[in-house]
């Protein structure tokens, strides 16, 4: 199994999965133009998508789903809340998915996990095929008995770093946002993500990239700092970043 990153953090989000020939875009935050560059870098086109997957209906993970979708008659598969919330329904062909529900796509079998997160029914999503499991965990505000039953024993996991608390409150946000962002249905902190990745099964881990980190609310090095003791003896640590995301790995 293959992952890339088109781009990650609040101005636009997607991530590619891949086995054998089978190909998935796990939501798209960027204009049609921009989604084929990124998708370009990567050496993939847009017509292989077999499908797109969106995780919920914020703008930084859905406004360049419909237009994607229609201009290469792309399935979208999504949660009914997400669906409703009208902020990515046209769309070429509407699939719908339910959280602990797998579905399949060619080789990949994905399945929905619904999160604490203030969008209408967000999911994020764990992605399995030749005996590997990805997981791609973003945009949660705290990590709940579901998140930590379906995210482990995994070979690759993307985990959202998002900010750092101190920095968060000394920054330039409005006093609401600052409430949201750190809220319960927010985004998980630099020690949030530590804290989980040190309660999670690290046996088969290959890869952790770190992801959806605030470029205004965080620093590599207070994202070291939490995370880094939590670090198995095998795994590699990877960043994924907003302009680049990250080059294929691979999980084996
Ligand atoms: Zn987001
Ligand atoms: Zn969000």
């Amino acid at each position: 199994m293959r992952i890339a990153s088109l781009g990650s953090g609040s101005r636009g989000n997607g991530t590619l999965v891949k086995f054998e020939d089978s190909l998935v875009l796990i939501d798209c935050g960027f204009s049609l133009k921009e989604t084929e560059r990124r998708l370009d870098r990567h050496g993939v086109s847009a017509q292989q998508l077999d499908a797109i997957v969106v995780t919920h209906e914020h703008s930084d993970h859905c406004s360049g789903v419909g237009r994607l979708s229609r201009r290469y008659q792309i399935p979208v598969y999504m949660s009914h809340g997400t669906y409703v919330s009208e902020r990515c329904s046209d769309v070429h062909e509407y699939r719908m998915v339910c959280s602990e529900k797998p579905f399949m796509v060619g080789e990949l079998e994905l399945t929905p996990v619904a999160v604490p997160h203030d969008a209408r029914e967000p999911c994020q999503f764990v992605i399995a095929a030749g005996g590997l499991r990805f997981g791609l965990l973003t945009d949660l505000g705290s990590v709940s008995a579901l998140v930590r039953q379906y995210f482990s024993g995994l070979h690759g996991l993307l985990l959202e770093a998002n900010h750092d608390t101190e920095l968060l409150q000394a920054g330039s946000y409005p006093p609401s946002l600052k409430r949201r962002v750190a809220g319960d249905w927010g985004h998980l902190n630099n020690h949030q993500a530590g804290h989980f990745l040190g309660t999670i099964d690290h046996e088969h881990l290959q890869h952790v990239v770190i992801a959806h980190i605030s470029e205004k609310n965080n620093h590599p090095s207070a994202v070291l700092a939490a995370l880094e003791p939590h670090f198995g003896r095998s795994e590699e640590l990877l960043w994924a970043n907003q302009e680049e995301g990250f080059d294929w790995i691979s999980l084996h």
